[in-house]
Order: structure tokens, then C-alpha cells, then sequence
């Protein structure tokens, strides 16, 4: 099988636990890898269980004095390092990828630049972790603040984004000093173990970066983060997994950093310039084939423009050619798995059965591989249970409104809070309405808002702390104060 997959991407993926500098076979065996273009196996990785869980903890604390203790300058240089290795590597890493997620290639390349972008970013990063010094109120003293690194991280991520999740988090842990234990997703452990490579390349020393890989990651991540070894968890993925594991990192005290689920809503006024909306909701739904914690989940839509907006936006749909990733031309991959499609599906048929009107698409194409058609349902009602569900596919519900805090109040009303879109032509409405939705983004006549550079994270139940920019740092780091009278 293995052949197979260094034919199809041009590169020979790693397919086992990465633990203390060696790359070993996992104590469980071995688990599949399944394209969801075919359905079929491509490759099959090291199974870890909870004992090669604790090996890689023992290999990141056993590296943590070293790193931590190795020049800034030195830790940058290894990121930079890993950011041009993936940068040429990026189209065999991006076809690695479509064949364990299923996501079009082009989708794929866009992932990997976004990827490596981390890597250089915290590369830049990593020499400026700076301090404070500053004169007590009193005058009695001085108040030094360190940032040190808070130690070994155990990073958790998502299937959705398999590279960019990895190196938004390994980017900043290596930059502040932390070794890390990194748990990707059972679906999509290749890229995930590609980076890792990619790493060692670039000369991150044993143990620093270690990878698990394993069908069982409730027990296995339980176990380390019962490890008071381990002194912080990144964790992305979904809402629901996020409170069993802060309940776990409870009884170790261990700081969590939780990227979590989103449902976006995408306002569109009636003064929006329609086109530009249009364009701007193809990328915020149909980016990933819908499957991103920042996909527009429900669109507002002043009734001025609804019907004009609801038409052009199902037609831009109607014309995305589905099919598998790697194969030219294709704009819409599969869905990851069977489950996920069984549940868009059920939204969808929901929706129409509460009064939403199937504009085009709502239908899973009778062909092998876990697709679905890209879908418009317009005149949703506000209270239909697929607007307060995660969709995580091709699918938007179009709710009509007439008053901009009618529309605000829907927005709000939602346990999330990742990000928000608004279109209007009026700049004073734009940062009103921005300022006024809970959610920790916002895009104004823009689609897409992720960006190394900038604190990417949201509120309410979508999570805790944010990743990227100079705060993505931080949340690797505890500030030490050091209260001194020179
Ligand atoms: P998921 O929560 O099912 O899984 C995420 C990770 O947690 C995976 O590695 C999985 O193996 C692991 N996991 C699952 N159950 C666990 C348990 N009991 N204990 C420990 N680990 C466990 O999420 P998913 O389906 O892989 O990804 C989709 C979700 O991720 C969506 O909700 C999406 O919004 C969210 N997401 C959020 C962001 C963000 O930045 N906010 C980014 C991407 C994805």
C-alpha cells in the first residue's frame, strides 16, 4: 500500500509513532487510512496505545531543558528552516493530503502555504518573546516579567485541516521553548507525520516533536494529561470533545488553549454590493468543501436583495464540478467520512421539512466516495435546527430579515462565537454590527479572515485563547515576576 501512496504523491509518507528522535511501531498495531474519494484503505499507521502515549511524554520532558534552554535565534532558524523545506515539498504534501482527507487540490495547495506560513511566522516570532521591567507603584521595588515557556504541550487536532492545525500549534510551541507531544486526527495521520519529517530535516532536535497516531484517542489523551509531566493542551476540534477534555486537564490544572467549533453567520445588508457578497460566500461556505470551523454556517439576508443573492449564489454552486480531489478540474471534494454525509444529509432533509426551499443541490450523488452536492436552501425559517447545528459541509440556509437588529439578534443566537462576515457599502454599519456580534472574528466584505499574523480564536462555547500572531506565542508561554530592589 505504501507504494501505492509514494506513486500517487511523489513523497514516502512516514507511517509511525514519532517518539524521542525514532520512529517506532505503535504497541496496538496498526490502523487504516481511507480515502474518501473511494472508500478504500491508501495506507495503514502506527496504532499507539496509552504505554507509547507516556513514551513520547517521557521523550518531550526528557528534551525540554535543552530546547528551552537553546538561543531563540537557534529555534527560529530550525522553524525557518522547516517552512522552506515545506514550501518545496508542497505539492507532494498537498496531494498526500486530498488522498487521506478527500479535499480538492487546490483546496490542498492553499492548506500547505498556509501551513508553512506558521512556520515562518513563529520563525520571526521567536526572537521576540519579550519581557517587562517596570517600577512599582510604591517605588520600593521593581517588577521584572519573564516569559518562560510553560513546558510539555499536548496538541490535539482535527481532521479538517490536518497540516495547518499541526503547524499552527508546533510553530509557536517550538518558537516560546516547549517540546510537544502532537495528536492528530485518526483520519488524516499522514500530513500530520509528513510535518513531523519535515522537522527533523529541518534539524528540531530528538524528542522535541513527537508524534502518536492512534484509534483510541480518548484513553490515550486521557493519559497524558493526567501526566503532570504535561503542562499545557492546544486542543482543535469540536465543542463537544473540547468540554470532556478541559473536564480532564481539570484534574491536573494543565493550561488549555481550545480552538473549537464555530456556526458563522454571513450578514448581507441590503446596501452590499451583491457580487462581491456572492463571491465572498463561495469562499467563507465552500472553502474546505464546507468542512472549516469558519464556513459560513447561516446566511442573513436583507429581503431587499435575497432573491437576487439566493439565485446567484445557487448558480455559482450549481457549476462547482464534485468529484474526487486529485482529479483535474474538480472544485467540490468528498465529505471525510460516511457519518459526516449521513449528517449533512439529515440537516438538509431536516430544513426542507421545517419550510426551507432546495434552490439546488440536496442530494448525495449515487456514485461511490462520500459526496454531496453543493446546496442552497432559501427561506429558511429562524428557528430550523440546521441553523444552530455545525453543518461541516457544501450546504447554506439562506434566512431572510428586514432590520438590522433583527439580524444581529439571529447572529447572536447561538452558543458559538468563532467569526462572523457582514457586507454592507456603509464602513460606520460594518464596525456597528461587527462590534455588536459575539464572536472573536469578523470579516467585513471579506470571505475569509484566517491569517498567520493575526489572533485567530473565538468566544462563547467556540473556545479559549487564540493562535496566530504574537498572542499564539503567549499561549505557550507563563509569565514569571520577578519582584526585585536594586
Ligand atoms: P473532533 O472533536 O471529533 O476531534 C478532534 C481531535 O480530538 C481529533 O484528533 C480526535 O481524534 C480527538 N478526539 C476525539 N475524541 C476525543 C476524546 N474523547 N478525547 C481526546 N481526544 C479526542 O473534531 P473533528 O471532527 O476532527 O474536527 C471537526 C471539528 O473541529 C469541528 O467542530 C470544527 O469546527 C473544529 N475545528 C475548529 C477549529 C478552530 O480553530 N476553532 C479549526 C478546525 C476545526
Amino acid at each position: 500500500m505504501a507504494a501505492d501512496l509514494a506513486g500517487m504523491t511523489g513523497m514516502n509518507a512516514p507511517t509511525q509513532l514519532l517518539i524521542g528522535g525514532q520512529w517506532s511501531a505503535g504497541r496496538a498495531g496498526v490502523l487504516p487510512v481511507i480515502d474518501p474519494a473511494t472508500e478504500d484503505p491508501i495506507a495503514e499507521v502506527a496504532n499507539a496505545t496509552v504505554e507509547d502515549a507516556l513514551d513520547a511524554v517521557a521523550a518531550a520532558h526528557a528534551a525540554l531543558p535543552g530546547w528551552s534552554a537553546t538561543p531563540p535565534r537557534t529555534r527560529a532558524e530550525c522553524l525557518r528552516r522547516a517552512y522552506e523545506l515545506m514550501i518545496a515539498d508542497a505539492e507532494k504534501l498537498a496531494r498526500l493530503m486530498v488522498l487521506e482527507n478527500g479535499k480538492a487540490l487546490k483546496d490542498a495547495r492553499a492548506e500547505v502555504t498556509y501551513a508553512a506560513e506558521f512556520f515562518r511566522w513563529f520563525a520571526e516570532e521567536a526572537v521576540r518573546l519579550d519581557g517587562m521591567v517596570t517600577t512599582a507603584p510604591s517605588g520600593a521595588n521593581k517588577i521584572l516579567v519573564l516569559h518562560q515557556p510553560v513546558g510539555v504541550a499536548v496538541l490535539v487536532t482535527p481532521w479538517n485541516f490536518p497540516a495547518a492545525m499541526a503547524t499552527r500549534k508546533i510553530g509557536p510551541a517550538l518558537a516560546a521553548g516547549c517540546t510537544v507531544v502532537l495528536k492528530p486526527a485518526k483520519e488524516t495521520p499522514l500530513s500530520a507525520l509528513a510535518v513531523a519529517a519535515i522537522l527533523r530535516e529541518a534539524g528540531v532536535p530528538d524528542g522535541v516533536v513527537n508524534v502518536v497516531t492512534t484509534a483510541t484517542a480518548g484513553p490515550v489523551v486521557a493519559a497524558m494529561l493526567a501526566d503532570p509531566r504535561v503542562r499545557k493542551l492546544s486542543f482543535t476540534g469540536s465543542t463537544e470533545v473540547g468540554r470532556v477534555l478541559l473536564r480532564a486537564a481539570a484534574g491536573t490544572v494543565t493550561n488549555c488553549s481550545m480552538e473549537l467549533g464555530g456556526n458563522a453567520p454571513f450578514l448581507v445588508f441590503g446596501d452590499a454590493d451583491v457580487d462581491a457578497a456572492v463571491d465572498g460566500a463561495m469562499i467563507a461556505k465552500m472553502r474546505n468543501g464546507g468542512e472549516a470551523c469558519t464556513a459560513a454556517n447561516r446566511f442573513y439576508v436583507h429581503e431587499s436583495v435575497a432573491e437576487e443573492f439566493s439565485a446567484r449564489f445557487a448558480a455559482r454552486l450549481a457549476a462547482l464540478t464534485v468529484g474526487p480531489g486529485l482529479q483535474d478540474g474538480t472544485d467540490v471534494g468528498p465529505l471525510v467520512n460516511a457519518d459526516t454525509r449521513s449528517k449533512v444529509a439529515t440537516l438538509v432533509e431536516g430544513a426542507a421539512k421545517e419550510g426551507g426551499r432546495v434552490v439546488t443541490g440536496g442530494v448525495a450523488p449515487d456514485r461511490r466516495g462520500y459526496f454531496y452536492a453543493p446546496t442552497v436552501l432559501d427561506q429558511v425559517p429562524p428557528t430550523a435546527a440546521i441553523l444552530s447545528e455545525e453543518i461541516f459541509g457544501p450546504v447554506a440556509p439562506i434566512v431572510r430579515f428586514t432590520d438590522t437588529d433583527q439580524a444581529i439578534a439571529m447572529a447572536n443566537a447561538t452558543e458559538y462565537g468563532l467569526v462572523s462576515y457582514v457586507y454592507t457599502a456603509d464602513l460606520r454599519r460594518a464596525l456597528r454590527v461587527s462590534e455588536a456580534l459575539e464572536s472573536g472574528m469578523v470579516g467585513i466584505n471579506r470571505g475569509v479572515v484566517s491569517d498567520p499574523a493575526a489572533p485567530f480564536g473565538g468566544v462563547k462555547q467556540s473556545g479559549l485563547g487564540r493562535e496566530g500572531g504574537h498572542w499564539g506565542l503567549l499561549e505557550f508561554t507563563e509569565a514569571k515576576y520577578i519582584a526585585v530592589d536594586w
